[in-house]
Parts: structure tokens; sequence; C-alpha cells
């Protein structure tokens, strides 16, 4: 059931990241790769001190916290290492080498409670993994915040789970005065940032903001400055920020792609357009799985994700044939996270309304056959 458009139309993408880049981006990149702006140099073979390089630096970052309006008393820091790495950079920075409470609402937030526990005194203060396998976020009421901990760790979007936080939680309400971390790396740039609660948040490039090699570090700067010693250099956020994300080459070439990318997304409306895009395509998808009678969505619907969207279908058996029908569709990378199953649609900045329209139509056509 190939779409009549397949033969002329780009495929829609909805791998989980790296993901699709908007077309425009990709266009001016390859139309840039010889020859950035009569500089004789593609932007891979130019010192990243030189001019050139500091332009697209400077504009990027400046872009970058026009868009999440992002206060004068964060640091913004290039880095690399992607969302894994922060997971040791954060508690290797903030943590003191004290207490640091997570909340457990997915495979990533999991996965850094584990890794900032090599760093520091880190413990779980609500999980929902025996709730049905992460299908919600724990509730705020339920969070055991230990006296003492320096920062609370969430994951703002689970990626492999399809579970999103629709608002911060406010800790000084629960009586701990202390900062989230947030890792935000696959809803960056899909809705405003409450900077009130966040004293760091973190995001590699490759789901929303480009490809991957840069991570998008926001630091608080009372939370610069105090690294334990067994941090590496490159990763101190205080040498980091007084080199301007130049205390070691940075990933340049990663960072004019997000250049490129901040660009497009404030040409489109910025993040608030990005938010109505986002509410409009994981709308559709939902109030469609939902009735289909066929298909399922597992997650509360009250913290559904709007960037990446699991499903089921009726038996495992219909899995193959169903991918083998999307690809021929121009419906590419749907299949789920190996450790959850089944589907899952990502749909970030970059996917087209028309995307997801496309997808319904297949979504529809697969269970007419099948149903
Ligand atoms: C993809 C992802 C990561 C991992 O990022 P890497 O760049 O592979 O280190 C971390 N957290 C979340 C929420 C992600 O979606």
């Amino acid at each position: 059931m190939p779409h009549p458009a397949t033969a002329v139309r780009r495929p829609y993408n909805f791998a989980a990241g790296p993901a699709t880049l908007p077309l425009p981006v990709l266009e001016q990149a390859a139309s840039e790769m010889t020859d950035w702006h009569g500089s004789g140099m593609g932007v891979m073979e130019m010192s990243h001190r030189g001019s050139e390089f500091m332009a697209i630096y400077t504009e990027a970052e400046r872009d970058l916290r026009d868009l999440l309006a992002v206060p004068e008393n964060f640091k913004i820091l290039f880095m690399q290492g992607g969302g894994i790495g922060e997971n040791a950079i954060v508690p290797l920075n903030v943590s003191r080498a004290g207490r640091a409470d997570f909340i457990v609402s997915g495979s990533w937030s999991k996965k850094s409670s584990k890794e900032a526990a090599k760093y520091c005194d880190a413990a779980v203060a609500a999980s929902s993994e025996d709730n049905g396998g992460f299908r919600t976020i724990p509730p705020v009421a339920g969070w055991q915040l230990r006296d003492g901990t320096e920062y609370v760790h969430i994951c703002g979007n689970e990626t492999i789970h399809g579970v999103e936080y629709q608002t911060l939680p406010d800790l000084k309400a629960l009586g701990h005065d202390v900062p989230l971390v947030v890792d935000c790396s696959s809803h960056i740039l899909s809705r405003p940032m409450d900077w009130s609660r966040i004293g760091v948040a973190f995001a590699g490039a490759q789901k929303n903001v480009g490809m991957s090699g840069v991570t998008l570090v926001f630091v608080r700067e009372d939370l610069i400055g105090r690294a334990l010693p067994i941090c590496p250099s490159a990763f101190d956020y205080k040498l980091v920020a007084d080199a301007d994300s130049m205390f070691n080459t940075p990933p340049t070439y990663a960072i004019y792609i997000a250049g490129l990318v901040f660009k497009w997304v404030k040409a489109q409306g910025g993040v608030a357009e990005m938010e109505r895009r986002a509410v409009e395509r994981s709308s559709l998808l939902y109030r469609y799985i939902d009735g289909s009678g066929f298909y399922r969505n597992e997650v509360d619907p009250a913290v559904r994700s709007r960037m990446n969207v699991p499903f089921f279908l009726p038996n495992d058996a219909l899995n193959a044939p169903f991918l083998e029908g999307a690809k021929a569709a121009g419906l590419l990378q749907l299949k789920g996270h190996k450790s959850v199953g089944g589907m899952r649609a990502s749909i970030y900045n970059a996917m087209p309304v028309d995307g997801v329209r496309v997808l319904l139509e297949y979504l529809q056509a697969f269970a007419r056959q099948h149903g």
C-alpha cells in the first residue's frame, strides 16, 4: 500500500535518534560543505579559534539563549560526551560527593542514577518501574527526598518509554530548596523551560537539535566551580565555561549544524510554534491509536510524551509485516526499542505534521487489512 507520493517525496523518518533533520538545514549544510560564506573553507576545516568559527559559535549560543529564554545567570556549554557522559559529569561537578536523589521514570533516569552512584551517594527517591514498567511518572507527593541532597535528577522525556513531564516539579513546595537536574535530551526546544526550578539541564543534540557529537549543557552559575578533584579537566564546568566551550577542541561541525537548526526553529516561529506542532502531531497519533481498537499505547494519558509514541500491534507476529509495509510506504525506523518491544514513532521538531498524517493513513490501512 505505498503512498502515491512515495516516488516524489523524501521518506518520513521516525527514528528516536539520531533522527530526522529539517530538509532546509541539510540542504544548506550541503551547499556550504566546501566553502562556508566565501571563506574558501568548509566548516570542518576551520580552526575553532578563527574568526569564522567564532562567528558561528557566538551566533549559535545567542540563538539558543533567545529561543529558550535562558537567563543571564546560566552558562550554556557546548560539550562532548553525550547525555550518557553527563550522567557522570553532573555528579562530578555538582554533587560535592554528597547526596543526589533520582526520580526513576524510565530507562534513561535509571541509567543516570546508576552512573551517579560511582561518584556520590545516589539514591532513588521514587520509581515507576514496578508500576506496570514505566508507564507513568511517580507522583510528586510520594518522592522520598533526603535531607542534605545536593540536587534531584529527573529525565524530562523518557525517549524509550514515552513518558514526559508536562510541568517541572516544585521542589521548594516539597520542603527541599535544591535544584533540579534535567535530562532534556529528547524534548529540548519543544516546550519552554522553567529556569527558576533548574540548576543544570543537558541534552545530547541528536534528537531535536542536530547531529550527534555535541551536548548542550545549561548550568546555573552558583553550581560552577565545585567539581570533585577527580573530575577530568575537559569535563569541569568551570574550565569549560571560562574558555567559552573551547577548553579543548569543541565538536565544531556539530555546533554548526545545531546553529542552523536554531535558525530554522526561529524562522518557524520559535519554541511556541514547535510546541504547538508537537501537540498537534502527538494528539493526532494518540487519538487515533486509542480509538483504533487495534493498536495500543499503555502510558498514563496524563504523562504521554509528545516526542516519542510507543505503540503495540495486537500480536507480535504482525510486527515484521508492519515494518516492511511501512518502509515500502516511505515510513522509516518505526521499530520500538528492544527493551519495550512493539513500535515507536519519534516525532521530533523536524517531523512535519504531514508525516504524521501519512503515518495515520498507513496505520488505518494496515489495521483494515489485519484487524
Ligand atoms: C538519547 C538519550 C541519551 C543518550 O545520549 P548519548 O548522546 O547517546 O549519550 C540520554 N538521555 C536521553 C533522555 C536520551 O534520549
